[in-house]
């Protein structure tokens, strides 16, 4: 293979850019020429492509975002957008493409490898829920970011003796909500993997008001639903006073942490690694620290799980 490319696309994590950077010097280490796609599946379509220099990566491993921007495309999910992607990477001279995103992203790949461009997908993503890798690119930058964020609220909530709701992003995974939880002594960790009765958390908001505990903190993945209706539920049960945080963005940017980075790294280098050997329709990932690669079908047909260990010890721990 002569010619490879790579975009990110999807919604951005803190890492994509350091993913990015590995693949480009390690094709250019290989002599292989390595081009950007720009803006994810929309920018393929439209041609929006351009060769990249071991310089044009300099300088971006610490930055949060992609320098490759990405986007959603609804005209790649139809046949004739495909077509129209491949045109481009032919026209280029393109014959493998290293997608760095979540799900979607490596749906939208394994399109462009039954249409004969080899692909690998790298599993970029802040919510965790990729099967076939412990942890995404952006997981454990935003795990931190939502760590940081409960201990300043701690302080306000113990200086004001209030319970306070966090709302923590995770639409269908809860495990940047159950990580940050147990990591930032929440006492209550509501996730979509696990259903929650309302009756038990008033339960033990009252038992440790009985104690003599005077704030709690209650997260809450977005997955479950709203923070706000969470904190009026309790509100009008219970007389503590409520605060909700719904922490929004600032969980998807910032500079990726050392693991991040690493892992970024290693999965971009292993994915030029596995194009060069011809291997298409995979996604990489880490499993006990050891680099692994899983066809994409295997991917989708796994579903995403909790670490249960780590839920159970959470429960244990904030009684
Ligand atoms: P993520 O990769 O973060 O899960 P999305 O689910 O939004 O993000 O997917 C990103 C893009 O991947 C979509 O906008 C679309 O262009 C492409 N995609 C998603 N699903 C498919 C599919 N079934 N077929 C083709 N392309 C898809």
């Amino acid at each position: 293979m002569k010619r490879i490319a790579v975009m990110t696309s999807g919604g951005d994590a803190p890492g994509m850019n350091a993913a990015v950077r590995a693949v480009v010097r390690k094709a250019i280490y290989h002599n292989c020429g390595v081009f950007g796609i720009y803006r994810g599946y929309t920018g393929l379509i439209e041609g929006d492509i351009k060769e990249l220099q071991l310089g044009s990566v300099g300088d971006i491993i610490h930055r949060g975002g992609t320098m490759l921007h990405s986007s959603r495309s609804e005209e790649f999910k139809t046949v004739e957008g495909q077509l129209k992607a491949v045109e481009q990477l032919k026209k280029h001279g393109i014959e493998g493409v290293i997608v760095v995103g979540g799900d979607g992203s490596y749906r939208g790949a394994q399109k462009l490898s039954e249409h004969g461009i080899a692909t690998v997908g790298v599993p970029g993503t802040i919510d965790n829920d990729i099967p076939g890798t412990d942890y995404t690119i952006g997981f454990d930058t935003a795990l931190n970011t939502i760590i940081d964020s409960i201990d300043k609220i701690r302080d306000t909530a113990s200086s004001h003796e209030r319970t306070y709701v966090i709302e923590v992003m995770g639409r269908h995974a809860g495990d940047l909500a159950l990580l940050s939880g147990l990591a930032g002594g929440a006492e209550t960790i509501l996730i979509p993997e696990v259903e929650h009765n309302m009756d038990d958390i008033i339960e033990r908001l009252e038992r440790g008001a009985k104690r003599g505990k005077k704030h709690s903190i209650i997260i809450v993945a977005e997955g479950i639903g709203s923070g706000v209706d969470i904190a009026k539920d309790i509100e009008r049960r219970i007389d503590l006073e409520t605060r909700v945080t719904v922490l929004g963005h600032i969980q998807r940017g910032g500079s990726p942490t050392g693991f991040d980075r690493v892992l970024a790294s290693r999965l971009g280098a292993y994915a030029v690694d596995l194009l060069l050997a011809d291997k298409s329709g995979v996604a990489v990932g880490i499993e006990k620290h050891k680099l692994v690669h899983y066809p994409f079908d295997e991917v989708f047909s796994k579903p995403h799980q909790i670490d249960q260990q780590i839920y159970d010890l959470s429960a244990q721990l904030s009684i």
